[in-house]
């Protein structure tokens, strides 16, 4: 088994030197590095995340192993390259920025690649395969880089991107990891939760971002995580943000980071008016849900205090909903 973890660390290794050869010393390599320049990304990031670059050629990693007598059947194991009905091998990453993914040890286990050009006719992100070494939802993109920060600062931001993770720590902000987009899984929780008790929530600003965090909340709570939410404006992303604001905005983010509760109040109000019972009861409910998820019976009291003078609900009743969730939960 061993030496089958050996064969696909190799072969994302492999992968991996040859995308970064392609961005610094070919011509058509520029092309991305002018892109990456033109987002605002540096040399020194660029080599802190070994990005690196797929050419357009439908085969050209595959034929760079041939030439190098590497295992192609290694490198389809590994998923950077695949093979058509008729036999023929040809590369997954094409055309790409290459956001080499590592293990918490820094082993090359997985990629991710964004087209350069602008073509809605293709997946503006594609990944990796699942394979024996890479599980997309037990992975978090940055902690490897991000991990001594985060111990540090004493907690860790939460962003959805490649690029938010990159730019963010390009800031000086290095206590940052990515989801990667997908939803927030709960193995992803406990592999923070191994640096930090303590999660800023910082997601696009765009109805997709909040519902996903809406969904992670509870992932976290029930973890025994304090979680907080930044908000963003409208439309921005952590990486569009910090390149139109200095960091002294940001840092003004995260000082106004609201817990769950205001958060989830907060959202609620956004959906009805202010004073409609029903978007009250509503709210209430999925906070009642939110608090039922806290192992800890002190923090779900001190929250419960919170909701109960937020909404003038009295405190035994919401100590009562609160109790029936968890008992059936049992
Ligand atoms: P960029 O700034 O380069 O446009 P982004 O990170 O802001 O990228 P979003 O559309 O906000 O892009 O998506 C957030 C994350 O979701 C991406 O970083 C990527 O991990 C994932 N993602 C986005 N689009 C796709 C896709 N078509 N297929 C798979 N994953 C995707
Ligand atoms: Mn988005
Ligand atoms: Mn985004
Ligand atoms: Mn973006």
């Amino acid at each position: 088994v061993e030496t089958e973890f050996e064969e696909l660390y190799e072969a994302n290794q492999f992968a991996k030197e040859f995308f970064i050869r392609n961005l610094m010393k070919t011509t058509e390599g520029k092309k991305a590095i002018e892109y990456l320049y033109k987002r605002g990304i540096n040399d020194a990031t660029i080599r802190n995340f070994e990005l690196g670059y797929s050419p357009e050629q439908w085969d050209a990693l595959v034929q760079y192993a041939i030439k190098q007598n590497f295992s192609l059947e290694s490198l389809e194991k590994a998923g950077v390259v695949a093979r058509r009905e008729d036999g023929a091998y040809y590369d997954r990453f094409r055309g790409r920025v290459i956001f080499p993914i590592f293990s918490i040890t820094g082993r090359t286990i997985a990629f991710g690649g964004r087209r350069l050009k602008d073509d809605e006719n293709i997946p503006k992100y594609i990944n990796s395969p699942e394979t024996k070494v890479y599980t997309k939802g037990k992975v978090l993109y940055g902690l490897y880089q991000g991990k001594e920060a985060i111990r540090r600062k004493g907690y860790a931001i939460l962003v959805e991107g490649y690029m938010d993770c990159i730019s963010l720590f390009q800031a000086g902000i290095e206590n940052v990891v990515a989801s990667g987009g997908t939803a927030l899984t709960e193995e992803q929780v406990r592999l923070i939760s191994n640096y930090t008790n303590t999660i800023y929530f910082l997601y696009d600003a765009d109805s997709a971002g909040a519902k996903a965090m809406m969904r992670g909340i509870d992932l976290m709570l029930a973890q025994g995580l304090d979680v907080y939410i930044v908000k963003l404006p409208e439309g921005e992303d952590p990486d569009s943000f910090i390149k139109k604001n200095p960091i002294s905005e940001f840092n003004k983010l995260i000082e106004n980071a609201v817990n769950f509760v205001e958060f989830k109040a907060l959202t609620y109000q956004q959906l009805g008016k202010f004073d409609d019972p029903n978007v009250k009861v509503k709210a209430i409910r999925s906070l009642v849900e939110s608090i039922s998820k806290i192992p800890d019976e002190l923090k779900r009291n001190v929250f419960i205090r919170e909701i109960s003078s937020k909404y003038k609900i009295p405190e035994r009743l919401l100590v009562n909903e609160v109790e029936s969730i968890i008992l059936r939960a049992r």
